[in-house]
C-alpha cells in the first residue's frame, strides 16, 4: 500500500492569461512581444503624475467572452482596485486589478480525466494589468528592468479547490488553454508568458473534511512543470506531516532543473495589499444588450465543434477530438473536406496521421504547415479519381512536405500516374510469371501464400504504379 492511499491532495489554480489586444489595458501603447526593452511603455503604464488611465473596451469584451464561455455570471457593475506592493518591475507602486467586484464570477469548466467528466468550479476571473520584467542576465551583479510588459491586459482566472491530483490539474489547464485560444482572446504562448499558472496545493488525510494548510507555487509556465511542481509539493507535504511536522503556509518557487520547489516567502512576510477602489477609473457597467451582442459573436467552442464533427462527418469521437483540439486544425480539416469533396474519414486520416505526424516530428504548428489545406485536398482528389494509388499518394505527400509543389505537379514531374490500362498490367504479370517459373509451379501446386509474392513483383515491375485492385483481380485469373 502506498502512502498515497492515506492522503488526498487538494489543488486550486490561479491562471494569468494575457489578452490579445493591440494596445495596453489602460493606454494606447502597443502590447507586441519581443520589442527592444523599454520602448513600449508610456507614461500611463508607468503611472507618472498627471496622467489618467482609460479602460480598453476590447479587453473588457474579451473578459466577458471568457465569462460567457464558462457559463459564469457577468457583473453588471465591476470596479477596478489598486493592489499595493513594492517591486522594481512595478514603478507605480500599485497594480490596477479587481478585488471585491470582478467582471466574471461563479463559472465552471468540465474536464475529461481518464474518460470521466470532472467539473472544476471557477470562483472568479478578474481583469488586471501585467507588471514589467526583471532581467537578470547581462547586467553583472545588477538587474535590468524591462517595462514593455507593464500594462498588458490580463485576466486572472481563479479555480475552486476542486482539483485532486496533478493529472487533473494538467487536464484542467489544457482545457482552459484550449478555450482561451479558441475564443481568440489569448495567443496561449506559454514560453512567452502569455498563459502562466500559480498552483495552490494542500494535502489532508483521506476522509477528513477540513482542508490542510496550502502552499502556493508561483509562475509555472509549462504543463509539464505544473505537473512536476504539484507532484513534488504533494510528496513533500505528506512527508512533513507523516514525520510529525506542520506545513507552513507560504509562497514557493519551482526550479525546473531540479524538479523541486523551495520557499520564496512565508505568510508572516505576506503582504497587506491595501486594496481600495482606484479613484482614477470609473466603475464599469456592461449592459444586458451588450452581453447579448458579445454572446452572438462567440465562435463555436471546442465541445460543440467536436459534437458537430461526429454528427456532420460521421467521424469517431476520437478523430473528432483530435481534429478540434485546435481551432486552426479544425478549420484546416473542414477546408480539406470541402475542397476534395472526398469521404470525410479519409480526409481525417490524412490530417491526423500523415499531416500531424509530420508537424509533430518537425515541431511545426498547423499555421506553419508546409502542406496547405488546398494541397492536401488536391492530393486526396487524385486518389479518389484513381490517378494515383493510396500507396503512391504517400510518396507524393512526402514530396509535398519537402516543398516540391502540389500533388498534380509532383505526379507529373515524377511520372506517377497510376497504370489502369489492363493490357499493360497483364503484360507485367506475364513477365513476372515468365521470370519466376519455380514460384509459379509451387503456387499452382497449392502454396497459396505465394500470391503476395506475385503482387509484390508486379507492383515492383510497375514502380508501384499499377492499380492494386486490378493487379489482384488479374493475377487471380492468370495464376489459375
Ligand atoms: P489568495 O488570494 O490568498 O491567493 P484565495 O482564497 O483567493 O487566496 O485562493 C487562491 C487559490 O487557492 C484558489 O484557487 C483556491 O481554490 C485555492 N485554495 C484555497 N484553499 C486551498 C487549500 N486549502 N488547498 C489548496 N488550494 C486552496
Ligand atoms: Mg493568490
Amino acid at each position: 500500500m502506498s502512502r498515497h492511499d492515506n492522503w488526498e491532495a487538494v489543488i486550486g489554480l490561479e491562471v494569468h492569461c494575457q489578452l490579445l489586444t493591440k494596445s495596453k489595458i489602460f493606454s494606447g501603447a502597443p502590447t507586441a512581444y519581443g520589442a527592444e526593452p523599454n520602448t513600449q511603455a508610456c507614461a500611463i503604464d508607468l503611472g507618472l503624475p498627471g496622467v489618467l488611465p482609460v479602460l480598453n473596451g476590447e479587453a473588457l469584451k474579451m473578459a466577458v467572452k471568457f465569462g460567457l464561455a464558462i457559463d459564469a455570471q457577468i457583473a453588471e457593475r465591476c470596479v477596478f482596485a489598486r493592489k499595493h506592493y513594492f517591486y522594481p518591475d512595478l514603478p507605480k507602486g500599485y497594480q490596477i486589478s479587481q478585488y471585491e467586484l470582478p467582471i466574471v464570477s461563479k463559472g465552471h469548466l468540465d474536464v475529461d480525466v481518464d474518460g470521466q467528466v470532472k467539473r472544476v468550479g471557477i470562483t472568479r476571473a478578474h481583469m488586471e494589468e501585467d507588471a514589467g520584467k526583471s532581467l537578470h542576465e547581462g547586467f553583472g551583479q545588477q538587474s535590468g528592468i524591462d517595462l514593455n510588459r507593464a500594462g498588458t491586459p490580463l485576466i486572472e482566472i481563479v479555480s475552486e479547490p476542486d482539483i485532486r491530483s496533478a493529472q487533473e490539474a494538467v487536464a484542467y489547464l489544457k482545457k482552459l488553454h484550449q478555450l482561451v485560444v479558441y475564443l481568440g482572446i489569448c495567443d496561449g504562448n506559454m514560453q512567452e508568458g502569455s498563459f502562466r499558472c500559480d498552483a495552490n496545493v494542500s494535502v489532508r488525510r483521506k476522509g477528513a473534511d477540513k482542508f490542510g494548510t496550502r502552499t502556493e507555487t508561483k509562475n509555472i509556465n509549462s504543463f509539464r512543470f505544473v505537473e512536476r511542481a504539484i507532484e513534488f509539493e504533494i510528496e513533500r507535504q505528506i512527508e512533513v506531516l507523516e514525520s510529525g511536522g506542520k506545513v507552513i503556509q507560504e509562497t514557493r518557487l519551482f526550479n525546473p532543473d531540479t524538479g523541486e520547489t523551495r520557499t520564496m516567502r512565508s505568510k508572516e512576510e505576506a503582504m497587506d495589499y491595501r486594496y481600495f477602489p482606484d479613484p482614477d477609473l470609473l466603475p464599469v457597467a456592461v449592459g444586458k444588450a451588450e452581453i447579448e451582442r458579445i454572446r452572438g459573436a462567440m465562435p463555436e467552442l471546442p465541445e460543440a465543434k467536436k459534437q458537430r464533427f461526429v454528427a456532420q462527418y460521421g467521424l469517431p469521437a476520437y478523430d473528432a477530438a483530435v481534429l478540434t483540439g485546435e481551432r486552426a486544425l479544425a478549420d484546416f480539416y473542414e477546408r480539406v473536406v470541402q475542397l476534395s469533396a472526398a469521404d470525410p474519414k479519409t480526409c481525417a486520416n490524412w490530417t491526423t496521421t500523415d499531416l500531424l505526424g509530420v508537424l509533430n516530428k518537425t515541431g511545426k504548428s498547423i499555421e506553419r504547415s508546409p502542406v496547405t489545406g488546398e494541397m492536401l485536398a488536391g492530393l486526396i482528389k487524385r486518389i479518389v479519381d484513381k490517378t494515383i494509388s493510396g500507396k503512391i499518394a504517400k510518396e507524393v505527400f512526402e514530396a509535398m512536405v519537402a516543398g516540391e509543389g502540389d500533388a498534380d505537379a509532383i505526379i507529373k514531374a515524377k511520372g506517377l500516374v497510376q497504370i489502369t490500362d489492363e493490357s499493360a498490367i497483364v503484360k507485367a504479370i506475364e513477365d513476372v510469371m515468365a521470370k519466376n517459373p519455380g514460384q509459379l509451379a509451387d503456387y499452382r501446386s497449392g502454396k497459396d501464400k505465394l500470391f503476395g509474392f506475385f503482387v509484390g513483383q508486379v507492383m515492383k515491375a510497375t514502380q508501384g504504379k499499377a492499380n492494386p485492385d486490378a493487379v489482384n483481380r488479374l493475377l487471380k485469373e492468370k495464376l489459375k
